[in-house]
């Protein structure tokens, strides 16, 4: 599995599960399924209410510990209680510390993202996450963030895919050491990005899935991903993206589609 290395020094796979909107009650069944087909980096959230499921899988892999990354996330009406939150999913997932905590959304109509992001300083301190980052912060909370705390996050996991890449945030992230994970990043199966020509050519030139071809250009573009699906078909397909590359003209194709075309909320929207 390919690792990225974040700005703390640890390192991070690639690739990796997604569980949202994932079943509670299917979840330690789809969680197996996919630590069974290989994938050792799992995303969950306090909100989708499936750690418990994940934990449970986790427990009965028998991986060992240090061969797995598990993230979950803060929920936006924990900013001020971020401590406790921490404690109730590291219980639910029956860990003792988290590879990865994020601050879910800034919600800046509440304004305590900066508050959160202290907290979550704590929180690495005591040793309960080995990294911090957040999701779905734009570059000016970004540049809030950078301002007025000491801790740079190590990632910012935003909604990416080939018709909505966020090249400002992308852009400005970058520059300041802070990786990008790609979330949606197959569009959530909102848009046909799936059937379009552009990447249904691609695809077959290289004899492969439309889903293999994005989540490529996504690893290609140097984004973490971590696709949902409950088949364990689609498990494989999607993890099996490590065996081929796009040209620069293909990586170039796809990057043009960009349309500024958002599937879920506006951050700065986000209560
Ligand atoms: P996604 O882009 O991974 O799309 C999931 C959809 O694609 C599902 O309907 C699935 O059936 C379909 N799919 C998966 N593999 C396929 C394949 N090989 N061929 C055809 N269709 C396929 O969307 P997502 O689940 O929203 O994003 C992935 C993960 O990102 C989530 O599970 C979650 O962990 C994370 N996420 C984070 C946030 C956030 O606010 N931070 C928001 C949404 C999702």
């Amino acid at each position: 599995m390919q690792q990225v290395t974040l700005n703390d020094g640890k390192t991070i796979p690639q690739l990796g599960f997604g569980v949202f909107k994932v079943d509670p009650a299917e979840t330690e069944r789809i969680v197996s399924d996919a630590l069974e087909v290989g994938y050792r980096h799992i995303d969950t959230a306090a909100i989708y209410r499936n750690e418990e499921g994940v934990g449970r899988a986790i427990a009965a892999s028998g991986i060992p510990r240090d061969e797995l990354f598990i993230t979950t996330k803060l929920w936006n009406d924990r900013h001020g209680d971020a401590d406790r939150a921490i404690e109730e999913s590291l219980e639910k997932l029956g860990l003792d510390r988290v590879d990865l905590y994020l601050v879910h959304w800034p919600s800046p109509k509440q304004d305590r993202y900066i508050e959160a992001w202290r907290a979550l300083e704590g929180i690495r301190a005591r040793g309960l996450a080995t990294s911090i980052g957040v999701s779905n912060f734009l570059k000016h909370h970004l540049d809030r963030l950078l301002a007025e705390t000491d801790t740079v996050p190590v990632l910012d996991q935003l909604e990416l895919h080939p018709y909505h890449q966020q090249p400002a945030t992308t852009s400005f992230a970058r520059a300041n050491g802070i990786a990008i994970e790609a979330w949606g990043p197959l569009g959530q199966n909102k848009y046909p990005l799936l059937e379009l020509d552009a990447i249904t050519s691609i695809a077959s030139a290289h004899g492969r899935t439309p889903a293999q071809t994005v989540l490529r250009w996504h690893l290609q573009s140097g984004n973490i991903v971590f696709p949902k699906t409950v088949s364990r078909e689609r498990m494989l397909e999607n993890f099996q993206v490590f065996d081929f590359e796009l040209s620069a003209d293909e990586v170039a194709s796809i990057t043009a589609l960009e349309r500024e075309g958002r599937v879920s909320s506006n951050p700065d929207e986000v209560d």
